[in-house]
């Protein structure tokens, strides 16, 4: 999909509650905050809506891979 979900981690609190909201398990807390699996995220927004913190935002999928400039091919 081309939105994936992206975290906060400043306003995470580890509530779990989007965790309970992911329909593909997506996202899950580990030492109190929550990470997402880009891979398995499909951008439904469920999270996004469940969290009472308002600590995750869907982004551009392009926006997490950088770009091919930020490592210049070395030239010997
Ligand atoms: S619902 Fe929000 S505050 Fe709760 S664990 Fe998920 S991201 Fe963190
Ligand atoms: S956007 Fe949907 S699939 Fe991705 S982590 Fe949030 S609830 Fe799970």
């Amino acid at each position: 999909m081309f939105f994936v979900a992206y975290v906060n981690k400043n306003r995470c609190v580890g509530c779990k509650t989007c965790e309970r909201y992911c329909p593909t398990g997506a996202i899950k807390v580990i030492r109190g905050k929550a990470i997402v699996n880009w891979m398995i995220c499909i951008g439904c927004g469920l999270c996004v809506r469940s969290c009472p913190q308002q600590a995750i935002r869907l982004v551009p999928r392009y926006m997490l891979t950088p770009f091919p400039w930020y490592f210049p091919r070395r030239t010997r």
